[in-house]
């Protein structure tokens, strides 16, 4: 059994800010800001690619009920919604989560991602072929 699932099971005490049948949501152990929240579903699920619709349906959901209660509670001018999958996309617990991080102006605080410095400049120019890129991806798109 996962970290994740043992926290989502309440076999490892964390602080809940949430729970239903499907979901509980808590704090991060280790916030990127005060009130970092992560959405983890009770069932294990690796990734996105293995989740199920009913899960994905209800997750946003569930993230945009935590971020309204995270800015309203905590004052904070954004929130910055994050699920990665896999681990070179900076998934390092491999059960499926949703990241949900209050921000403030002037936070300090980045995204590690950093855009392709080609999004910056002309697109004309750009080495990404946006035309290609997408058709590569409409095409399997089910
Ligand atoms: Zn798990």
């Amino acid at each position: 059994m996962c970290v994740f699932c043992k926290i989502a099971a309440g076999e490892i005490p964390a602080a809940t800010l949430y729970e239903d049948e499907k979901f509980r949501v808590i704090l991060d152990m280790a916030p990127v800001s005060a009130g970092h929240a992560l959405i983890i579903p009770k069932n294990h699920i690796d990734n996105v690619f293995d989740a199920p619709e009913d899960i994905l349906a209800a997750i946003f959901p569930l993230a945009k009920k935590i971020a309204s209660a995270q800015k309203k509670g905590l004052g904070c001018d954004g929130i910055n919604i994050v699920q990665n999958n896999g681990k070179s996309a900076g998934q390092t617990v491999f059960h499926l989560h949703v990241h949900s991080v209050p921000r403030f102006e002037d936070d300090g605080k980045k995204l590690s991602f950093k855009p392709d410095k080609t999004s910056e400049i002309d697109f004309a120019e750009t080495a990404i072929d946006f035309a290609e890129t997408a058709r590569r991806i409409m095409e399997v798109m089910q």
